[in-house]
């Protein structure tokens, strides 16, 4: 019996990196899955995941557009059902400190790393609250902790993630909807989004030495590290935890 047998996942961003970790880990661990990204790739990443195309689902969507949040729901229910767990997984990172960031990239990366998520939240929730209730997790960041002079637009939708994870948290809770929502917080993860930053200075061992040192586990995070806490999260094994947030850092913040 696997630790999320039966239930049925969207995960958003699922075409790479941290998404189609956690696709992986929760196929196996008995899910259904629906993936879906702006990047066609991800049929691939489901095709991969499950030949047989029956518990594994790619949708094209991108995650800023509310018609296709009901579209895709609307997919995913008549494909398996019902929907139990919603990872809000896409986002984007911008390099630059606030005397360089511009309104227009601020604009773009808000849209898609908390705007978005706001509306995964409001449509799972819509979904979720009729048949019994769910999980959302919200991927939020150590970014959305503790400040970085490079990464002010990302800072503030990880720290906004953060706390709109407690009021929907609230919402549901009171409601009664048994439906649960917390937040994740990964230090830096070696996918394609960190391999772009660890490249920007040209030499990208140097620059994944240098996030290196910035964990004093001594290592970096793997897309793996922060599926296992997604299928807790997603998993009845945290039946009591909502409102929270979930550090996977390697001590960063500790210090
Ligand atoms: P990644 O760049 O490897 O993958 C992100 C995926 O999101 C990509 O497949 C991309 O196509 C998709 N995406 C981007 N814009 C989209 C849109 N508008 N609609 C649909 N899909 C879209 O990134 P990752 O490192 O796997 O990060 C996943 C999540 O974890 C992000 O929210 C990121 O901010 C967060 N996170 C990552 C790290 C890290 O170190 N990698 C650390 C903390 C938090």
């Amino acid at each position: 019996m696997g630790r999320v047998e039966g239930k049925v996942a969207l995960i958003t961003g699922g075409a790479k990196g941290i998404g189609s970790a956690t696709a992986k880990l929760l196929l196996e661990e008995g899910a259904n899955v629906v993936l879906t990204d702006i990047d066609p790739d991800g049929r691939d990443v489901a095709t991969t995941l499950d030949s047989t195309g029956t518990r594994a689902h790619f949708l094209r969507q991108d995650v800023t557009d509310e018609d296709q949040w009901a579209d895709v729901l609307e997919k995913t229910v008549s494909v398996f059902g019902r929907i139990d767990i919603l990872v809000n997984n896409a986002g984007v990172a911008s390099t630059a400190n606030v005397e360089d960031e511009t309104l227009e990239r601020w604009r773009w990366l808000q849209s898609i790393n908390l705007d978005a998520v706001f509306l995964g939240t409001k449509a799972a929730i819509t979904a979720m609250k009729h048949t019994g209730g769910g999980s959302i997790v919200n991927l939020a960041s150590i970014e959305g902790l503790v400040g970085d002079p490079s990464l002010p637009a990302y800072n503030a939708s990880k720290g906004g993630v953060r706390i709109f994870t407690k009021s929907a948290a609230l919402h549901c809770a009171k409601s009664g909807y048994g439906i649960r929502v917390n937040s994740v917080h990964p230090g830096y993860i070696w996918t394609p989004m960190v391999e772009a930053v660890a490249s920007e200075g040209g030499d990208i061992d140097a620059g994944r030495a240098a996030l290196t040192e910035l964990h004093p586990i001594g290592r970096l995070g793997t897309p793996e590290d922060i599926a296992y806490a997604i299928l807790y999260l997603a998993s009845d094994e945290s039946s009591f935890v909502t409102g929270s947030e979930l550090v996977i850092d390697g001590g960063y913040t500790a210090q």
